[in-house]
């Protein structure tokens, strides 16, 4: 198995490379806010639980989230490997995240940071917000919300895995096409 973390600031193209990612490996995306999003759609009692905290730009409880990594990883054995897009977003779920993977015998290769600076950010919000009809992208409010909570809370799932000399730093700006080359030569170099 080959398990990757793209980390990265919202707006820093996770979303758009993972798709691109999955497509050439053969991994198995878990957006966590894609999944999320799905629960809201379906009207589940989760998603109902997770959409105020989503609207205001703060993070669902740890708790859900992992229960919802945890269920989707057990869903999925015989992958090639997990490309986690949005997760994890603090250290308890990195810690966690390191616990389930470690009772399926496997772990984390590679941790992806895609750098963007916070201008170029808010704007690609906006315009992905005129697409993707995601509230939560539109409100200048709720999107510097999100950087902070980035800042102050996600940030330290790049020291965790730094510790044990898994990250790798990558030039966020840039077109598509540029990024995923990036991107697929560092994972070349270690499979
Ligand atoms: P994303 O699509 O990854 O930008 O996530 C959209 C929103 O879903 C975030 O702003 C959070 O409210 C919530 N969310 C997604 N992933 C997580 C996570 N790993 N932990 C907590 N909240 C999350």
């Amino acid at each position: 198995m080959f398990n990757l973390i793209l980390f990265g600031p919202p707006g820093s193209g996770k979303g758009t490379q993972s798709e691109k990612l999955i497509a050439k490996y053969g991994l198995k995306h878990l957006s966590t806010g894609d999944l999320l999003r799905s629960e809201i759609a379906g009207k589940t009692e989760l998603g109902l639980k997770a959409k105020s905290f989503m609207d205001a730009g703060q993070l669902v409880p740890d708790a859900v989230v992992i229960g919802m990594v945890d269920a989707a990883i057990s869903a999925n054995k015989g992958v090639n490997g997990f490309l986690f897009d949005g997760f994890p977003r603090t250290k308890a779920q990195a810690e966690a995240l390191d616990d389930l993977l470690r009772s399926h015998a496997t772990e984390i290769h590679v941790v992806l940071a895609l750098d963007v600076p916070e201008e170029e950010l808010i704007q690609r919000m906006i315009g992905r917000a005129k697409t993707s009809g995601r509230t939560d992208d539109a409100d200048p409010e709720v999107q510097k919300k999100r950087i902070s909570v980035y800042r102050n809370e996600t940030l330290a799932v790049a020291d965790h895995y730094n510790a044990f000399n898994k990250v790798v730093h990558l030039n966020g700006l840039g077109t598509v096409d540029e990024i995923f080359s990036l991107l697929c030569k560092e994972i070349d170099s270690r499979q």
